[in-house]
């Protein structure tokens, strides 16, 4: 990752508020609007690279001052330095930023999307493709059904199935009575799409697979089951996945793996059959290594986001793009904002995203 080497004149860090079109309910918590820090640096010939951090108080415990505080000192420390690798400069702030991923996400997020600017290259072309792979430039996202009413849970997937939606992520945990009624509900407006359960750790591995016995009585069978249990019962996790073993249903870790060491736990001991990398959790560059070791392992990938606005959201389809081994792509959240603070030209209306003849960097235009 090198190229033509550039001074960066100007940095700024500032938040960003968006109203959200409804609050988006989890098992643990909800948003009820985006409010995220971005990050402008600046060259000499006025191009800008941008990065956002979304900070999600209610999983993560990072605060949107504490990010911004961060992100003014990386910015007062980036003004006038000169990049040529850019990852390198990168991995300088890492330290500064422990305990803050989002923020070190924005960071290496303006990095890299200036970087790639100023080599007039997409974004995901500093992301080489796992081995074996091609980058993956065209694919749809899922749309997530929050945790509310079965009548909520029906609406919302008769519309957005009408816009052309085929893969559902339904939030569970709270309730699983009504969690099993409002899957049906989905299923019966959206027949045939592709099903995805984020139970954000509100079962235990028992619990968990008596529910998905009560679903097979309806010959309904998800693709895929995301943290079933909480962040730290290993062996739970590793119950259900040796349960479903052949069956169809992948067991994927997200709130258990948010570094490349729990990466490697995850991997070790079998606990999962899939990974949801977020930008937001682990950064680009660390991201990067734990999609290429669980790809090299076999574990399949999911790409996810927390409340990220169509900037992030692009950026992260460009990290899947260029990487080209994630089988599931969970880059919804713009949908649920109302008033963009960007606006992508690379997705449109029914969850598609197009890369080709993207950039250069992300290829959006932040509001700021
Ligand atoms: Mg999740």
């Amino acid at each position: 990752m090198e190229g033509k080497p550039f001074v960066i004149e100007d940095a700024v860090a500032s938040i960003v508020r968006a109203p959200l079109a409804s609050p988006f309910r989890i098992a643990t918590g909800q948003h009820d609007e985006l409010a995220n820090v971005f990050l402008c640096l600046r060259s000499g010939d006025g191009i800008c690279g941008y990065g956002e951090a979304a900070v999600a108080t209610h999983i993560t415990g990072e605060t949107v001052e504490g990010t911004l505080a961060n992100l003014q000192i990386a910015a007062h420390a980036l003004r006038g330095s000169w990049v040529d690798n850019p990852k390198e400069v990168c991995k300088g702030f890492a330290h500064a930023f422990a305990g803050n991923h989002a923020g070190l996400a924005a960071l290496e997020m303006a990095v890299l999307d200036l970087f790639a600017r100023k080599q007039e290259v997409p974004l995901y072309q500093l992301f080489a493709p796992a081995t074996g792979r091609q980058p993956q430039l065209s694919f749809d996202t899922d749309i997530t059904i929050v945790i509310g009413t079965l009548d909520e849970a029906r609406s919302g997937a008769k519309q957005f199935a009408a816009r052309g939606f085929r893969k559902f992520k339904i939030k569970i945990g709270k309730d699983e009575d009504l969690d099993l009624m409002r899957i049906l509900a989905v299923w019966q407006a959206a027949p045939g799409s592709e099903l995805i359960l984020d139970a954000n750790m509100g079962f235990t591995a028992d619990r968990m697979l008596a529910f998905l016995a009560r679903l097979e009585k309806y010959q309904i069978r998800p693709a895929l089951l995301e943290q079933p249990v909480p962040r730290t019962d290993w062996q739970g996790l590793a119950q259900i996945t040796a349960k479903l073993a052949g069956s169809g249903i992948l067991v994927c870790a997200d709130e258990s793996v948010g570094s490349l060491d729990d990466a490697k736990r995850a991997i070790e001991s079998q606990a999962v059959s899939a990974i949801n990398i977020k930008t937001m959790k682990s950064g680009f560059i660390e991201g990067v290594e734990i999609a290429r070791l669980a790809a090299a392992n076999g574990i399949r990938l999911m790409l996810g986001a927390m409340m990220e606005s169509s900037l992030s959201i692009t950026a992260s389809a460009h990290f899947a793009a260029g990487l080209g081994c994630f089988d599931f792509m969970d880059l919804d959240t713009t949908f649920f904002l109302k008033g963009e603070p960007a606006h992508s030209p690379c997705l449109n209306e029914r969850g598609h995203f197009d890369l080709a003849g993207a950039g250069p960097g992300i290829g959006v235009v932040a509001k700021f």
